[in-house]
């Protein structure tokens, strides 16, 4: 088998506010695994909070190539995603990258859709969130248009003119909100003023009130919002699942964060069994990984994979969406075509 990979950079369609400063590009990095005439593509894309660069990632897929020349059994998946997670620590997007490709690959050869190798109903599907970053009120309202065709809005807050975006917004729509506050809530008095005002407004749930490590604020936030609480940056693996019991309602996979689609399924029946709520989330990414994602939707209550509707330059046809709802094709593999 043969790994290979290229950088590349993905162009917003509007300017990307977050925690880290405005951003108009982000990078990310195809990968393609070939086996006796089958390609299998994978992506990884880094946000900056998770440490990754084109540097980290093509140094780390440099080895990840070395490994795969030796390989001969594509459907060896779990001992080969075992063998690649060794290579080093973290480097999560990097080595879903390869959990990307190796999945779509597996899928082309066995001719099924990645959703049918995971059991899935793709009847099944949740509707994905519409993300509206933040911004000034008239720009809100411009990407509140935007997302005319989908049912539920997913906002951005940070602290700051936190109810003047909510009240732009219910002045013009009452569809139901998700709202992520990417830790930007300091204070957990604050947070639990903020959520019971939320509480009254249509929102289903909070997503990262608080810094990703305040874990005793957080159980105590669990004891007394009225709405449920979404951990994002507080969970990234399957190991971290059992540390964050009882201090969140619901959690946010992200194939970038918990290294692609061989662990995110694991990390389900585990929320599952913790009777936790699922929301599948996903990077500025093309349809390549945001596809993947789709793959396993089914599996859960809620889902935000409208990042390739973000971007001016997708590379891939791929996810698609019907007045909001994933719609799975029956395309091999993650579904998606790369665009010439
Ligand atoms: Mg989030």
């Amino acid at each position: 088998m043969k790994l290979t990979y290229k950088a590349e950079l993905l162009f917003f369609k509007r300017p990307f506010r977050t925690a880290h400063g405005v951003r108009s590009s982000t990078p990310i990095v195809l990968t393609q695994i070939e086996y006796e005439g089958a390609t299998g593509y994978g992506e990884a894309c880094m946000p900056p909070y998770l440490d990754e660069s084109h540097k980290t990632v093509l140094s780390f897929l440099n080895k990840a190539a070395e490994l795969f020349s030796g390989y001969n059994n594509p459907l060896q998946i779990e001992t080969i995603l075992q063998n690649i997670d060794n290579i080093a620590p973290n480097n999560t997007a990097a080595k879903a990258s390869v959990d990307i490709a190796l999945h779509d690959l597996a899928g082309k050869l066995q001719n099924k859709p990645c959703w049918q190798l995971f059991n899935c109903d793709k009847n099944n599907t949740p509707y994905t969130s519409f993300t509206l970053g933040i911004d000034e009120p008239e720009m809100i309202k411009e990407k509140v248009a935007d997302g005319e065709n989908f049912k539920i809005l997913k906002v951005k807050l940070n602290g700051e003119n936190d109810k003047t975006i909510i009240s732009t917004i219910r002045s013009i729509t009452n569809k139901p909100i998700i709202v992520d506050i990417n830790q930007g809530w300091k204070d957990r008095n604050h947070a639990l003023e903020m959520i019971e005002w939320l509480n009254d407004r249509n929102v289903l749930f909070i997503e990262q009130p608080l810094p990703k490590d305040s874990l005793d604020d957080a159980a105590w936030l669990f004891e007394r919002s009225p709405l449920p609480i979404f951990a994002d940056e507080s969970i990234q693996r399957y190991s971290d699942i059992e540390r964050i019991k009882g201090c969140f309602h619901g959690i946010n996979i992200k194939l970038m964060k918990c290294t692609g689609m061989h662990e995110a399924f694991k990390m389900i029946a585990k929320a599952r069994e913790l009777d936790m709520q699922l929301l599948i989330g996903c990077m500025s990414e093309t349809s390549c990984a945001a596809s993947a994602a789709a793959q396993l939707a089914p599996l859960f209550d809620f889902a935000d994979l409208d990042g390739p509707l973000l971007i001016k330059n997708d590379l891939f046809n791929g996810i698609r969406f019907e007045n909001g709802k994933i719609s799975l094709s029956e395309l091999p593999g993650i579904g998606v075509i790369p665009k010439s």
